[in-house]
């Protein structure tokens, strides 16, 4: 297989990342990053930021208005980040 970013090609087909680019190689990862999600989640997750980051915008002024479900939510969100089950704007799993 090729990486689909720079075209290196890789050996080892149960690659998550492209060795030479770091391009996510899984057709359902997010381009958005996790750990950046991760930490906007963190700091400002009661304002549902994160939300707003990786293009989930109607969720987010939801989140923003309700103080991230008062935390509930926003702690809900922070875990399915670390368990990488939260997924983008257009449904594709947040893994790098
Ligand atoms: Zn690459």
């Amino acid at each position: 297989m090729f990486c689909p970013q720079c075209g290196h090609e890789i050996q080892e087909s149960a690659a998550q990342f492209c060795p030479e680019c770091g391009a996510s190689l899984s057709k359902n990862a997010s381009s958005k990053s996790k750990i950046v999600a991760i930490l906007l989640c963190f700091f400002l997750g009661c304002l549902g930021i994160h939300r707003f980051y990786v293009g989930k915008v109607g969720t987010g002024i939801l989140q923003l208005l309700t103080f991230g479900g008062i935390g509930i939510w926003a702690l809900i969100d922070l875990i399915m980040l670390i368990l990488e089950k939260f997924t983008d704007g257009e449904g594709r799993l947040l893994l790098n």
